[in-house]
């Protein structure tokens, strides 16, 4: 695709996103994270020439090389991906926009010394595996309440400002509805939380229907 056939198939995938939000309201306002990890960093330079300025990864050491590469574009990084505690360090040293993958106590606890020695916080979303998958990350539905308010609590350094989940591994849209609609509902209970990430290439107009102002889009944005 030349430059001009892109920026066409990108404002396609804006109108979209559009008419959805304008289904829930004039004023639900989603925001488009990008995410690269099947991309290469001139890839990411082509969709940051047509507007895009959020991009996101799912390994650190991707998230890194690519960051440094483009570190002269005034890029906003999201990190997405499960994070090992011993790759901690290295997430910080980059200092993303947010960590969409909070998934553990564990992690929470040592995130917050390691912030606490840097003297530095990070903005952060709870992971729910909404859809009680085995095959993911996050806190379970019946727990994640109660996770969340612990973490503020005990966590200063860690700024929680909602919640991420994946949509169900299904093909049944009642069931990734169903799994979109429970983590909307604990978002809606939290007290000051203003992000809801979901929704990704194949569900983003149903997560925004259910309530998502944030979407992860991967493969749709690179047209791969
Ligand atoms: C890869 C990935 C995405 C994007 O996936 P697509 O289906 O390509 O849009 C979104 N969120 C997370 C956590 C991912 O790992």
């Amino acid at each position: 695709m030349t430059q001009e056939e892109y920026k066409i198939y990108i404002d396609d995938i804006v109108r979209r996103v559009e008419s959805a939000r304008l289904m829930v309201s004039d004023y639900h306002i989603v925001k488009i994270v990008a995410i690269s990890k099947y991309s290469t960093s001139d890839e990411i330079e082509k969709l940051y020439g047509i507007g895009q300025r959020a991009f996101g990864e799912n390994k650190v050491q991707d998230l890194k090389a690519k960051a440094t590469e483009l570190e002269e574009l005034p890029l906003e990084w999201h990190f997405v991906g499960n994070l090992q505690k011993n790759k901690i360090n290295n997430l910080l040293d980059i200092n993303p926009a947010l960590f969409h993958s909070l998934d553990s106590l564990d992690l929470a606890y040592e995130m917050q010394k390691k912030l606490q020695a840097r003297e530095m916080t990070l903005d952060a979303l709870l992971q729910i595996n909404s859809a009680k998958e085995d095959s993911k990350h996050g806190f379970m539905p019946e727990e994640a309440t109660k996770a969340y308010e612990t973490i503020k609590k005990e966590c200063p350094n860690i700024n929680l400002k909602g919640v991420m989940s994946i949509g169900a591994h299904s093909q049944d849209k009642d069931v990734i509805r169903k799994s979109f609609e429970t983590t909307y509902e604990i978002y809606k209970s939290l007290d000051g939380a203003s992000i809801c990430s979901m929704g990704m290439s194949g569900d983003f107009e149903l997560a925004i229907i259910c309530g998502s102002n944030m979407i992860r889009l991967g493969s749709i944005m690179f047209n791969k």
